[in-house]
Order: structure tokens, then C-alpha cells, then sequence
């Protein structure tokens, strides 16, 4: 491996294979670093119907491996590991990727994505593949004829409720709330669906397990402040992500929520020479297509970036 590079995207999913697919074509021999998930949130998804091109949909592991197929045709280097600390105070910016030699490079995309949030409840992570999970596609098949809970009121809650009845018996939403707070389309698909039940004002408490499976989750009536528990062979909880960013430790700007704050209308971030993509530094869309046009963009941005540092 090179000690210093022109480009290193962090992050594989849509935005960084797409970043990294145009740099390679624009012969910035770029390096792209793949961490504990490669391939990002799509991997954990079944059919993507709505990324334009594939008619009759596509898995979406099979889409991200086209994605870096086509990003290695053009030469990009794929790395394994994980990026601890990244010192972006001086150019070239030095990477420090954990039991491994740090890394430097001229300009860095950061499309590292965002992570699914937990509730912070006692006995939650414990139980965590054991009854507990955040990703319906990958575990809901291990609930054949089971009863489920999906904890959350927005469209991920609505979306995994749904989803989850081809495989439960039943799909009880938990939500803190009386009011859903998914779109009006989401709530009907929901509502229609004779498997899904509600349980609406209620605040989970405690995830209860025995003989380390999960049994029910234990919530509070926020009207009566009763607290109750409601029997499930599992739970998923669909309540939102927040963004990959601990390892900038707050060397980049963000906004209250901890998403990457870019220039409008770019990838540019507060420190030239970084650029950001992805889910990382959108809350709003969220979506597959979406990532990947901002990875295109940061790629194209990075490349006028590396373009006037040569030319100076
Ligand atoms: P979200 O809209 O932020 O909803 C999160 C839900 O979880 C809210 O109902 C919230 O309750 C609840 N919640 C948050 N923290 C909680 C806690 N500690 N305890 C209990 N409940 C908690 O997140 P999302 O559903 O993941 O959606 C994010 C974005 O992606 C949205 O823009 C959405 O439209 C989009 N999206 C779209 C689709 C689609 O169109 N197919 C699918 C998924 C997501 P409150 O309501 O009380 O705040």
C-alpha cells in the first residue's frame, strides 16, 4: 500500500462506492476503506424497487456488489478496517485505522452512513440477538408464527411493522405516542394490514427476558403512568438513526442532530479538502439514489479540489 494517497473514501455504501466509481474513472487512484458492514444498510435490505434501472427490482447485496465491481474495474483499491481518529487539522490528513499503519491522503469523502438507534432500556443490548434486533430484513425470518413488537410511530416503524407480517402472526406497534409520526401513505399501508395491532401512548421501560430469550417488553401508560408488560418472542426497534461520526470527534461541523453539515448545493465540508456524502450528512431523504448522487457530487468536488492543488 501507498503511504499517501490523492483520495480516501471512508464508507462503502451507495454514496462511497459512487464517489469512489467516479475517481477511479477519473484516474484519482483512489482507496477506499470498508469497515464492519460493507456495503452499508442495502446489504441488510431484500429487494430495492425503487433504484431506477432495474425494472423488476434488485436484491440489494447484489446492487452494492455491482456498485464495487464497477468501482474496481476502474481501479479503485478496496481496504478492510476501521478507522479509529482522523487528524484533519493539516494536509494531507492522516487516518488512523485500528492495529494497522496510519494512512495519509490529500483529500478524504467521508460517506460512512448512519446506525440504526437503540432505546437505551435495561436489558435491551444484552439481548440483542436473542429477541431484540434494528433490521426486520435481516432477523424477521428467524419469527415464523411468532408475536412481535416494533417499538417507534415513523415510516422505519411502519416499514418494518409490515414487512414483519409475512412472517409473525402478529405485529404489535409500540409507540410512545399517541400520534404516529409517519407519513399519511405509511400509516394506511399499516392500518389496512389485519395483522398489525396498536399499543399508542405507551413508553417502553424494560426489554423482559427469560432464560436469556426475550418474553415481552414492559411499558408505561403515559395517561395512567401504569406500567404493564406486554408478552413478544421478539422486539425490533425502528426508531431512527444517527450518523457514523465519532471517529472525527468533532473536528467537522455538524448540525444539532450530529449530521455532517455541507456547503448547500455541495459535498464541501468546514475543512477544504473533505468532503462528505451519504446518510452521514442527510437526515431528510435517506434514500439509496439519493446517497449515491451526493457521492457523485463529493467525488466531483474532491477531483476540482485535487485539480487546483496541482495546478498551484
Ligand atoms: P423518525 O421519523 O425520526 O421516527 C422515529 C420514531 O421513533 C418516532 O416516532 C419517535 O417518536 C420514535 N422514537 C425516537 N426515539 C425514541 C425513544 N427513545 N423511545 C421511544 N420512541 C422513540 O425516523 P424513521 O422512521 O427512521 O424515519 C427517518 C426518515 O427516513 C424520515 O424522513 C422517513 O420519512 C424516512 N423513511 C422513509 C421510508 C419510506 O418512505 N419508505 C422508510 C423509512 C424511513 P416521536 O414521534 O414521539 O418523536
Amino acid at each position: 500500500m501507498k503511504d499517501t494517497y490523492k483520495a480516501i473514501v471512508i464508507g462503502t455504501g451507495p454514496a462511497g462506492l459512487t464517489a469512489a466509481i467516479y475517481l477511479a474513472r477519473a484516474n484519482m487512484d483512489p482507496l477506499v476503506i470498508e469497515g464492519p458492514e460493507p456495503g452499508g444498510q442495502l446489504t441488510t435490505t431484500t429487494e430495492v424497487e425503487n433504484f431506477p434501472g432495474f425494472p423488476q427490482g434488485i436484491m440489494g447485496p447484489e446492487l452494492m456488489d455491482n456498485m464495487r465491481k464497477q468501482a474496481e474495474r476502474f481501479g479503485a483499491v478496496f481496504h478492510r478496517g476501521w478507522v479509529s481518529q482522523v487528524d484533519l487539522s493539516k494536509r494531507p490528513f492522516t487516518l488512523k485505522v485500528e492495529g494497522q499503519k496510519d494512512l495519509m491522503t490529500e483529500s478524504l469523502i467521508i460517506s460512512t452512513g448512519a446506525s440504526a438507534k437503540l432505546l437505551g432500556i435495561p436489558h435491551e443490548k444484552a439481548n440483542i440477538g436473542r429477541g431484540v434486533s434494528t433490521c426486520a430484513t435481516c432477523d424477521g425470518f428467524f419469527f415464523r408464527g411468532k408475536k412481535l413488537i416494533v417499538v417507534g410511530g415513523g415510516d422505519s416503524a411502519m416499514e418494518e411493522a409490515h414487512f414483519l407480517t409475512r412472517f409473525a402472526s402478529e405485529v404489535h406497534v409500540v409507540h410512545r405516542r399517541t400520534e404516529l409520526r409517519a407519513s399519511k401513505i405509511m400509516q394506511d399501508r399499516a392500518h389496512a394490514n389485519s395483522k398489525i395491532t396498536w399499543g399508542l401512548g405507551l413508553a417502553p421501560v424494560e426489554v423482559v427476558s427469560h432464560d436469556n430469550r426475550v418474553v415481552g417488553l414492559k411499558v408505561k401508560d403515559q395517561q395512567t403512568n401504569d406500567e404493564r408488560t406486554i408478552e413478544a418472542d421478539g422486539i425490533f426497534v425502528a426508531i431512527g438513526h444517527h450518523p457514523n461520526t465519532g471517529f472525527l470527534q468533532g473536528q467537522l461541523e455538524t448540525d444539532e442532530k450530529g449530521y455532517l453539515v455541507v456547503q448547500p448545493g455541495s459535498s464541501r465540508t468546514n475543512v477544504e479538502g473533505v468532503f462528505a456524502c451519504g446518510d452521514v450528512q442527510d437526515r431528510h431523504y435517506r434514500q439509496a439514489i439519493t446517497a449515491a448522487g451526493s457521492g457523485c457530487m463529493a467525488a466531483l468536488d474532491c477531483e476540482r479540489f485535487l485539480d487546483q492543488l496541482e495546478s498551484c
